[in-house]
């Protein structure tokens, strides 16, 4: 079988977030520490060496988007939900260091008891999906809303991939939490709630969640832009709207297009295109399979040898599923490089500066939520978590 393809490099891939921008931010600060240099050859003995210190006061998470060089120290590895009832599932741990971005640790902390802490080990390494919903944002999107008088009818759902504040506003307002895996439960869930949803805050997930699971017709959807007075929409379409869908999406995702796909199918007859359900409507329609990252790792383990697949994905996901499976041919969908600029800021040296200063009695880059946001997170993900 073919061996894996590189895509070509692009200038925008890696896209420069992060170095000492807006705290508040998902995109974070500056890493206060001194970080070993990327090209010491000990760096992996020292995370090992480290690692072993630490014994079980440590447990360290992986979100499959990560670099290989980090994903081999990862006790456990998974999407960002899986990761969470992981860290939960802990509780001897001292230290949960979680290799993903600043919302997933956050989830992590919510999740975790007071004696444990969770540690980013780069600051920087946050979501730009995330960064589109702001708390106060959302408030005045929810003012507009109340002012119509349609507020008593609306359920707002977010999405995993959003800051606590916002998973904090969701569950004071009889909303709650979905996963890609669980879009569909939750939205028929916020639906037995009430007549309209509030998705934030990837349009992407909820608009096809709500075309291609409930039957809804692309009409029923409109977009808010929190950019705009009133979203940018009229009185009548917003209460006229099934679903209003935040104006945010995956900027990883968010490249696959429609020519991708064609291109594609002329170029490898009978293969199977697998995408993420954060591309864009069109290229969600024009794939044969659509799922979350478990989904995606699952279906090419259940395929049969022989077969070819084109992969809507992360780029690291995409390499490491090429490489387990060396009888399939596995292809990037996308012509250029399509890494998570944001979880690539977690490398070796990061990795190892964070292991070695808890071994130093030093606890790095702590992600802590406080009491009243968490409160009001965790209804939100307690209702996730009691989906049928
Ligand atoms: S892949 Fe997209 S949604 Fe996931 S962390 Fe990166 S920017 Fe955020």
């Amino acid at each position: 079988m073919s061996t894996f393809t590189e895509p070509a490099p692009t200038s925008t891939a890696l896209l420069l977030l992060g170095r000492g921008s807006d705290a508040a931010s998902e995109k974070g600060v500056d890493c206060p520490g001194e970080l070993p240099a990327a090209s010491d050859p000990d760096l992996i003995e020292r995370a090992r060496a480290a690692k072993e210190a630490l014994g079980d006061r440590l447990f360290i998470l992986g979100h499959h988007y990560q670099r290989d060089e980090v994903i081999q120290f990862a006790d456990v590895t998974g999407d960002s939900f899986k990761l969470a009832q992981q860290a939960a599932a802990r509780p001897d741990a001292e230290f949960i260091v979680f290799c993903g971005v600043h919302f997933m640790a956050e989830s992590a902390d919510i999740l975790t008891g007071d004696q444990q802490t969770v540690i980013l080990p780069d600051l920087a390494a946050g979501c730009s999906m995330a960064d589109m919903a702001t708390r106060q944002q959302v408030d005045e999107c929810w003012d507009t809303l109340t002012d119509l008088g349609l507020t008593e009818d609306v359920v707002p759902v977010t999405y995993m991939n959003s800051s606590a504040a916002i998973k904090a506003f969701v569950g004071e307002h009889g909303g709650l939490v979905c996963t890609s895996s669980n879009a569909q439960r939750a939205l028929e869930w916020a639906y037995e709630q009430g007549r309209k949803v509030l998705f934030l805050p990837d349009q992407h997930l909820g608009r096809n969640t709500a075309v291609r699971e409930l039957g809804f017709e692309l009409s029923d959807c409109v977009t808010y832009n929190p950019h705009k007075p009133g979203g940018g929409l009229t009185d009548e379409e917003l209460r006229d709207a099934r679903m209003i869908l935040w104006r945010g999406h995956c900027s990883v995702h968010g490249r696959f297009t429609l020519d991708s796909v064609n291109e594609v199918r002329d170029r490898v007859p009978g293969v199977n295109v697998l995408v993420h359900p954060e591309c864009k409507h069109e290229v969600v329609s024009a794939a044969d399979l659509v799922g979350s990252t478990e989904y995606i790792i699952k279906a090419l383990e259940a395929a049969p040898a022989g077969s070819a697949w084109a992969i809507g994905t992360e780029l690291n996901l995409v390499r490491r599923l090429a490489h387990q499976h060396p009888d399939k041919q596995v292809m990037f969908l996308d012509k250029t490089i399509c890494y998570c600029s944001t979880m690539n800021r977690i490398d070796l040296p990061h990795l190892v500066w964070s292991l070695e200063e808890l071994v130093a009695g030093r606890v790095p880059n702590p992600i802590t939520v406080d009491a009243d946001t968490a409160r009001h997170s965790k209804v939100a993900l307690d209702r996730m978590l009691a989906l049928p």
